[in-house]
């Protein structure tokens, strides 16, 4: 026997047990998104490699070491989508959708970075991301924050995230900071793990960020942004944090958090738990008022986020909030005898249009009552419709209930979809 060739690692097949969980959530995911206005936009996977690393930044952790690039039959440089920000960024001017307009976009997709697997972290991952376009100040950056808190809500993790904050000032404030830092660090340079050292030049504020304890003590000295703020970046911040107040979510000030991608500024803000180890960000996002002019177009103010899938559905099933979204079948149809299947299938269509939204399905593949039913009962299903020849001559069908919700009854077919309609009562 030959081999057996298996996914790549890091990429992972969705079964549909967990799939239908996903479909829920994602669906939403879709209402609460569609109820705030927001239009869906859809990219391609791939796109050209300069757009990432000319958005996410040459030094960035997701551009040095994470990014699937290749080059196709005819030489060009091409990368699978390590985020979608950039993309839709490019969609938008490509097809005029910055002109004069404010938009608000969702997107949901898979994702690619070669990071190490591991639980909360995979190569092929999925997003939902959301992209505001045109609008500067606190009060959007406000609304996309109130609509992730309502989704918690919803899905039933509310008290299990938190909401960090952070600004990160004007690109000139930042820039006035990033040398303060600079200067304070080179100064403790011998105390600073190797990955800090190496971003003392190419990317000073990522070290705000590390991971590493006797790098985070350093830094407890260090200056902070927040004293190198301009007026408009304070009053922006402290006008979202008003917002947030009035609107009941609590939040932690984090002035640490700085984001991995380098076209951040202004409002950053990350969702987080303790409840899934080291990859505890479910949510995150911020302003990048610079990235549409960055890559060609008009300066235009620009906030959004995204979520990971994974995560969140990791989350869920940790906090045991999944049952609800698992779709299982209402009726299942058991049929024995000469051609009985026949009309089975035939009254099996006639219920599903009868009763639209419900999960009907119908035995195929022989077999007999008993084991029938035994798959019925397998499929989770609240009833069994049974036909045997018996009841193809006299016109009528068996319903047995299988959740104990009590006898079993004979129905005329004729009659069938009424009875199932009050048996299984409206769909919500
Ligand atoms: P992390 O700090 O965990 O590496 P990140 O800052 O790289 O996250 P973003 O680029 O902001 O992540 O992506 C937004 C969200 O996408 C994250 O908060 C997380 O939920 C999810 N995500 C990012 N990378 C992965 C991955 N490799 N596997 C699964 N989910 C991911
Ligand atoms: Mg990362």
């Amino acid at each position: 026997m030959s081999k057996k060739i298996k996914a790549i690692r890091g990429m992972n097949d969705l079964l549909p047990d967990q799939a239908s969980i996903w479909q829920s959530v994602e669906s939403q995911i879709r209402l609460l998104l569609s109820s705030h206005g927001y239009g869906e936009i859809r990219m391609p996977i791939v796109e050209s490699t300069a757009l990432f690393k000319r958005s996410i930044g040459e030094v960035t952790d997701i551009v040095e070491k994470e990014m699937y690039t290749f080059e196709d039959r005819n030489g060009d440089s091409l990368t699978l989508r390590p985020e979608g920000t950039a993309c839709c960024v490019r969609a938008c001017e490509e097809h005029g959708l910055l002109y004069n307009q404010t938009q608000r976009l969702w997107y949901a997709g898979p994702m690619f970075r070669h990071e190490r697997p591991q639980k909360g972290r995979y190569r092929q991952f999925h997003q939902v991301g959301v992209e505001t376009f045109g609008m500067p100040g606190p009060d959007i950056d406000a609304e996309l924050i109130m609509m992730t808190a309502q989704l918690w809500q919803q899905l039933g993790i509310q008290d299990a995230v938190t909401l960090q904050i952070n600004t990160l000032g004007t690109v000139d404030a930042r820039a006035d900071y990033k040398a303060r830092l600079v200067e304070y660090l080179t100064a403790r340079k011998d105390d600073l793990d190797e990955d800090s050292r190496s971003r003392l030049e190419s990317n000073p504020l990522r070290i705000l960020d590390s991971k590493n304890p006797q790098t985070q003590k350093l830094l407890d000295g260090a200056p902070s942004l927040m004293d190198c703020l301009d007026l408009e970046s304070k009053q922006h911040f402290d006008e979202l944090m008003e917002m947030l107040d009035k609107a009941g979510i609590t939040y932690e000030k984090n002035p640490r958090l700085v984001r991995g991608l380098d076209y951040y500024g202004k409002t950053v803000f990350e969702w987080v738990t303790d409840k899934l180890g080291a990859q505890g960000t479910v949510c995150a996002g911020g302003r990048y008022d610079g990235l549409v002019e960055q890559l060609g177009g008009k300066a235009i103010p620009a906030v959004g986020y995204a979520m990971g899938m994974e995560r969140l559905v990791l989350l869920m099933e940790t906090l045991e909030q999944t049952e609800g979204h698992k779709a299982s079948v209402d009726i299942y149809i058991a049929s024995v005898g000469d051609k009985v299947y026949q009309t089975a299938l035939i009254l099996a269509k006639t219920l599903r249009e009868s009763l639209p939204g419900r999960r009907i399905q119908s035995h195929c593949g022989g077999g007999s009552f008993k084991s029938q039913l035994k798959k019925a009962d397998k499929s989770e299903a609240q009833y069994a419709v049974i036909l045997g020849e018996e009841e193809v001559d006299n016109g009528t069908v068996t319903v047995k209930p299988l959740r104990g919700q009590g006898e079993q009854l004979v129905v005329e077919q004729a009659a069938l979809a009424s009875t199932m309609t009050q048996l299984l009562g409206e769909k919500a």
